[in-house]
């Protein structure tokens, strides 16, 4: 698989199902088979993910990318003894920065479920592609993802204007709406990856969907209360 196809996500799983640290490995800068180049993309995307590892707590160092040709046996077996041996100095990832196992999961969990929001976030710097590997190194910043976090909005369908149509429900990508024919519909706020396609997507004269940032998201109406009552009709 091309180190561009590694997705941010496929990290986080990785060190969240117990991995001390991942390395991706890619075919050396300029020597890409393809037009696509993807390990500047790959090298792009670890410069982010390292940034994400620090937010949950973790030592960014447990991320390598590294540059191998396939006749390079010997170099590729000793970068593994290396990082083998930075990871047992390290300790097992987490309690070597001294982070609970269940906290830190949560958190990278947490972060996992974020990516989508994050590639849209970041797609400008995320597409830039520069030729000395050093200049990625201060490509992101700590505040700069911080802020992704503090300005991340909720969305959240409005009861008094949800006209069930169940456009919102049909495109959500991650089956994070419940609703239905007559049912005011209700966004489930953990499933949810804040991509904001419903937003988009709810028909401006019905202008369901608020986008909240910095507060918290109203208590969901109850499930026996969403039967949506139309204007004008006998409900009796
Ligand atoms: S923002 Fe809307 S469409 Fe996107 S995941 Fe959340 S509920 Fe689904
Ligand atoms: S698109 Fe808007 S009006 Fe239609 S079901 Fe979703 S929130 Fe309600």
């Amino acid at each position: 698989m091309c180190s561009g196809r590694v997705d941010m996500a496929f990290v986080l799983r990785a060190l969240e199902q117990g991995a001390d640290g991942v390395v991706i490995g890619g075919c050396k800068l300029g020597e890409c088979h393809y037009v696509t180049e993807g390990n500047y993309h790959a090298l792009n995307t670890a410069h982010l993910l390292k940034k994400l590892l620090q937010r949950a707590g973790l030592n960014p160092d447990r991320l390598r990318v590294e540059w191998i040709s396939s006749s390079e046996g010997v170099r590729f077996a000793q970068i593994m003894n290396d990082f083998a041996a930075q990871l047992r100095e390290m300790g097992p990832r987490g309690e070597g920065e001294g982070l609970d196992e269940e906290e830190l999961r949560s958190r990278l969990a947490e972060i996992r479920n974020l990516i989508p929001y994050i590639k849209i976030a970041k797609r400008e710097k995320l597409a830039l592609r520069f030729d000395a590997e050093e200049e990625y190194e201060d490509l992101y910043t700590t505040d700069e993802v911080e802020e992704i976090f503090t300005e991340l909005p909720s969305y959240y369908i409005d009861p008094e204007k949800c006209q069930a149509c169940m456009i919102c429900l049909r495109k959500c990508p991650v089956q994070g709406i419940a609703g239905g024919k007559n049912l005011i519909h209700v966004i489930d706020q953990e499933t949810c990856i804040k991509c904001g396609t419903c937003f988009e997507a709810c028909p401006e004269r019905f202008g369901a969907i608020r986008a909240i940032s910095g507060e918290a998201v109203p208590t969901p109406i109850p499930e026996d209360e969403r039967a949506l009552v139309r204007a004008g009709k006998n409900t009796g």
